[in-house]
């Protein structure tokens, strides 16, 4: 564990989502103010937030380069596109007993957009524009967002790591990158021509296995930290 400085301000403007972003151990992302990265185990670390335009970014920095605190968002700071830096799990998931394929996106990157209610990531503000919908439990899928699709290539990054490609109705790429299947989620999403997407902080990178991964998003979903689509799935052919 860190030691993790938090001013007063910082708390107030974050809330209950605090505890989402707070990092347990060192950030991965180097020091604001240093560009220097956190290296030593027993680091004090600052919690620095960035707000502006109804957008508040979550940063940190060596608590010797700078305090705690609330700083103004830098003119013309560009939101972090969808599939920057963004982790896939793949799971099995059991709705009301039907075992259900699930990709469950989660970014790494700290920013939010400022609601008057609540403070929802960018990925999440995007793809409630979308059409996908807050989840709040998992017995029931949530429904279908047209023309959004998944193709996975089976074995084509190497072996037994699968790459996976989420494309939007305009073609616009939300994710790319590789992913590890479960057993049984193939046969699932061949089955169904369907996968399940799940979005939002549910802490599941850091997991060791599915029953504990299954159970910090249902507990995600609980917590309304959620969005979720069903989308069409595909498996591209091999081009041995
Ligand atoms: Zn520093």
């Amino acid at each position: 564990m860190i030691d993790l400085n938090i001013s007063d301000d910082v708390r107030a403007l974050l809330g209950e989502d605090l505890a989402l972003v707070a990092p347990a151990d060192l950030p991965p992302d180097p020091c604001i103010d240093c560009s220097k990265p956190f290296d030593d185990a027993t680091a004090t670390v600052s919690m620095v937030v960035l707000a502006g335009d109804g957008m508040v970014r979550v940063a940190f920095a060596h608590a010797a380069c700078a305090p705690s605190g609330v700083r103004p968002l830098p003119d013309g700071y560009e939101p972090p596109a969808p599939d920057d830096r963004m982790t896939i799990t793949a799971l099995v998931v059991d709705h009301s007993g039907t075992e259900l394929p699930v990709l469950v996106c989660e970014s790494a990157v700290k920013a939010y957009r400022l609601h008057e209610q609540s403070t929802d990531d960018l990925v999440t503000d995007f793809l409630l524009d979308e059409g996908f919908t807050h989840v709040d439990q998992l017995h029931q899928a949530p429904p279908t967002v047209a023309e959004w699709i998944a193709v996975l290539f089976l074995d084509h990054v190497a072996p037994e790591t699968d790459g996976l490609l989420i494309l939007d109705p305009r073609g616009g790429i939300f994710f790319q990158g590789s992913l590890v299947l479960p057993d049984g989620w193939l046969q699932q999403a061949d089955r169904h021509g369907q996968v399940v997407v799940y979005s939002g902080n549910a802490g599941l990178p850091g997991l060791d296995s599915d029953d504990a991964r299954t159970a910090a998003l249902a507990a995600a979903a609980q917590a309304g930290r959620l969005v979720g689509g069903r989308i069409g799935f595909t498996n591209a052919p091999a081009t041995a």
